[in-house]
């Protein structure tokens, strides 16, 4: 395969937009994707509004798209009490399978190599040089990102500490047709242990996409039998399940880990979620992942121009920056989750968005960042 400047492990968000940034400013990329382009993931495919002054630096305009403008929220507890408030910042809902292809195709007329169908399967790094290897051939690099996502068999090929601990969580996701659900709304259902996000995309089509525990399925042995059983008790989603048109089958993950990771590891830089996932109920995690693109991209820069700028440097400055950025909005993103999938916990959080709306509003933007 060769040698290029920059390779990124991975082809998602973070993957293609920093390769966009790169080689807009003259650096040569390679994407290493396992799959190939378009395809669906696992997402409530929600973005927050604070990523469209970057992406328009970037030349991309996902309003290209028809996306759905996202400005309400709408919180309800197990046993269906709803409140709705206005968000702040708002955002956008468009599918992974139309944007991240969108984004491929723009980093593909930038320039960007892209080897789809491969599979990283090592890295080892020495004398201030990556080998990467795939099954399909190998490339160096002086610097790689690791942009692989949430779990990666890379993650156990750097032996990274968050593996230690295993998750219980299983995400599920459907594309549906559904009469009657407001454009501009994005609910969040809460049901025991788990809680399920609804929003228009593109198309006219909504993304259905849930968090569960992996004891429900156990105990069901099937997505359609716990939904009904378990989903079905908050009755806003037993109506969104009995009216809806299923236009896909059901995406599955398992094992969505909200551990803390470290941004930096035997010398890759990690951008998105392999740097650290914020819980999906705060909506963060595209924007966070297309942030963390814009950062690691800067840091690269100047370590490739800047002459008397070390690696070191550079891994220490990033690290840095991305705590001092991220952090905070993780650590919340997990204390706020314990408020979601229990009945009395979700059934506070709505009489505190009905009776203190300042202060719902207050834990929202603690899990959002400001437009970047
Ligand atoms: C249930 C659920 C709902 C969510 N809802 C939202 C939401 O509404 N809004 C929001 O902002 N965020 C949401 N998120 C979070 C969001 O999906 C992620 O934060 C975001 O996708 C991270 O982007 P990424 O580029 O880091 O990773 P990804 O988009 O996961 O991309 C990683 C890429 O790396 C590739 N890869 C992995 N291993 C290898 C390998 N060995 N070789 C080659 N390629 C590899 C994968 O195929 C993949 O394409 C949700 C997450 C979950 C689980």
């Amino acid at each position: 395969m060769g040698q290029t400047a920059v390779i990124i492990l991975g082809g998602g968000l973070a993957g293609i937009t920093s390769a966009l940034h790169l080689t807009r400013a003259g650096v040569a990329c390679a994407v290493i994707e396992r799959k190939r382009y378009p395809f669906h993931r696992v997402c409530g495919e929600y973005i927050s509004n604070e990523v469209l002054p970057y992406l328009h630096e970037l030349r991309v305009d996902p309003f290209e798209l028809g996306p759905s403008r996202i400005s309400r929220f709408q919180l309800t507890s197990t046993n269906g009490r709803s409140v709705i408030m206005p968000l702040d910042l708002g955002g956008f809902g468009i599918s992974r399978y139309a944007f991240d292809y969108f984004l491929y195709q723009k980093a593909v007329s930038a320039g960007v190599t892209f080897y789809l169908e491969s599979e990283v399967k090592k890295i080892v790094f020495g004398r201030d040089e990556f080998l990467v290897e795939t099954e399909k051939g190998s490339l160096t690099s002086p610097v790689v990102i690791g942009a692989f996502g949430k779990r990666s068999h890379i993650d156990y090929q750097l032996s990274r500490k968050f593996l230690q601990s295993r998750s219980p969580y299983v995400g599920v996701k459907y594309h549906i047709r559904l009469r009657g659900f407001p454009n501009d709304l994005i609910a969040l259902h809460n049901f025991e242990l788990g809680y399920c996000g609804i929003s228009h995309v593109e198309d006219n089509k909504l993304n259905l996409c849930y968090l569960t525990h992996r004891d429900h399925l156990r105990r069901y042995r099937s997505v359609k039998t716990m939904e009904e059983q378990i989903l079905c008790q908050n009755p806003f989603l037993k109506s969104i399940l009995n009216d809806s048109e299923f236009l896909t089958e059901a995406e599955t993950i398992n094992e969505v880990t909200f551990e803390a990771k470290s941004p930096v590891e035997q010398h890759i830089l990690m951008a998105g979620d392999a740097a650290g996932m914020i819980t999906p109920l705060c909506g963060n995690g595209m924007a966070m992942a297309i942030h963390g693109a814009k950062m690691v991209s800067e840091h690269i820069l100047k370590f490739l121009n800047q002459p008397g700028y070390s690696r070191q440097q550079m891994e220490s400055d990033y690290a840095k920056a991305w705590e001092q950025q991220f952090a905070q909005r993780l650590w919340i993103g997990r204390r706020v989750q314990r408020l979601f999938g229990s009945s009395t916990a979700s059934n506070f959080a709505v009489d505190l968005a009905r009776h203190l709306p300042t202060a719902a509003n207050w834990m929202m933007r603690q899990t959002h960042g400001k437009p970047f």
